[in-house]
């Protein structure tokens, strides 16, 4: 074989497209696709995130190293990629009034972590929210790293109001007296008093670490009372309400922003995902657009229109409703669990997660709720009408009477709706 051919081939290899390549993989991807385009998505944590973001995350910036950060990296070749950062850092804080921001983080755990790392001794004490009550895995759980090597204490919602009780937190802070307050949860249908924790944390000498992986595209939109002013450090996902790339970010006050820059690198990452970081600045600059707060607005209008219609039908929601973008139906007194409506709802083309409701019975495989939220049927053009087609087929799918035949037709309902909303046409 003569060494011309044997670099053509490998050209022609190089230049192929996936489809050629990696049918079996291709195909796959076709068939995630189809799904998301035939479900209604309502899981609360995800979105659609827009044609720019997705090409600036498939980009060739995936080639480029650059450990270390703009003009200061430990590698060659990085004057654009520090453009690509420098962006990003610049419009994120210009998006939440950050005093200083870092892109690098690769999901929201490792944001989590950068702060813990940053902030605290290992068995030093936070308070955070339960999970079972709505906060998340690296707030402390048992399994987590956060919960092996920090002394993680829970405060949880109140049983009467299924609401945070602030002079009940306060009561717990002033008795551990931990170093870090953390705010925020995966699972809370409520708006949260920030400056009430900044407060709390203040009057026990901590600091607060607000996560508002949830809700970071209500704040950016200025639909949520800001957590950025009274927050020491600030922690979120992209990929939520903010619609990005899925991704992390850390804010925090200046005097803070070089101890949480070591955390991140060297302290506990390699090489930044260039082409991550730059879809992350695509992203905020298109959640600083009125289209991008319009959407927020939208998102919340249709969760209050969709909390609505599950009442009138029965169902009980925790907290008695919502104002943000997402519910917590409770199912206890309609004799269906979680799984079981979260197969139930699966089967007519309605994605949601079960999910366990504040003082659950059952052991979080099974629980006795679903979250449901609407971010992503927002980002496809639902509005309130929509809402309440998806509330009818909702109901109806959950009714203990559901026969074969009726789930059926109540497919093909969910069909019809989508059929008007068509996702990713380009591709
Ligand atoms: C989703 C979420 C995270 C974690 O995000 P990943 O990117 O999945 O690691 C952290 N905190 C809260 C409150 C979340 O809801």
């Amino acid at each position: 074989m003569n060494d011309q051919r044997t670099e053509s081939k490998t050209q022609i290899e190089f230049l192929a497209p996936l489809a050629e390549v990696d049918p079996e993989l291709a195909g796959l991807i076709t068939d995630e696709l189809r799904r998301q385009r035939q479900t209604v998505e309502l899981i609360a944590s995800e979105n659609f995130a827009s044609r720019a973001v997705l090409e600036a995350a498939s980009s060739i910036l995936t080639n480029k190293y650059a450990e270390g950060y703009p003009q200061a990296r430990y590698y060659g070749g990085c004057e654009v990629v520090d453009e690509v950062e420098s962006l990003a850092i610049e419009r994120c804080k210009s998006l939440f009034g950050a005093e200083h921001v870092n892109v690098q983080p690769h999901s929201g755990s490792s944001a989590n972590q950068a702060v813990y790392f940053a902030d605290l001794a290992l068995g030093d004490s936070v308070l955070a929210m339960k999970l079972d009550h709505g906060g998340h895995l690296s707030h402390g759980l048992k399994v987590n790293f956060s919960g092996r090597f920090y002394h993680f204490h829970n405060y949880g919602l109140d049983r009467e109001t299924g609401r945070l009780d602030y002079d009940e937190i306060e009561r717990q802070a002033k008795e551990l007296r931990p170093k870090l307050i953390v705010a925020g949860a995966s699972a809370y249908p409520r708006q949260i008093d920030f400056a009430r924790f900044a407060d709390i944390a203040r009057g026990v000498g901590a600091r607060l670490m607000v996560d508002m992986a949830h809700i970071a595209g209500l704040v950016a939109a200025g639909l949520h009372p800001d957590p950025v002013a009274p927050g020491d450090y600030v922690t979120t996902t992209t990929h939520k309400t903010l619609a990005g790339p899925r991704s992390g970010v850390i804010i925090c006050k200046e005097q803070l922003a070089k101890g949480i820059d070591k955390a991140i690198f060297p302290g506990l990452q390699g090489g930044p995902l260039m082409h991550i970081i730059a879809a992350k600045a695509a992203c905020f600059r298109l959640a600083g657009t009125d289209e991008f707060r319009d959407r927020q607005q939208q998102t919340i209008d249709n969760a209050a229109r969709l909390a609505q219609c599950l009442q009138d039908g029965g169902i009980n929601l925790v907290s008695g409703g919502t104002d943000n973008h997402l519910m917590l139906a409770d199912l206890t007194n309609i004799g269906v669990t979680g799984i079981e409506a979260e197969n139930r709802l699966e089967e007519v083309g309605i994605t949601v997660n079960k999910n366990s409701v504040p003082y659950d019975d059952q052991p979080p495989t099974v629980t006795s709720g679903i979250r449901l939220g609407t971010p992503a049927v927002t980002t496809r053009g639902f509005r309130e009408a929509e809402m309440e087609q998806v509330g009818e087929i909702i109901l109806a799918a959950l009714s203990p009477h559901a026969t074969a035949a009726e789930i059926k037709l109540l497919r093909q309902k969910t069909s019809d709706l989508l059929a008007g909303f068509p996702l990713y046409p380009h591709l």
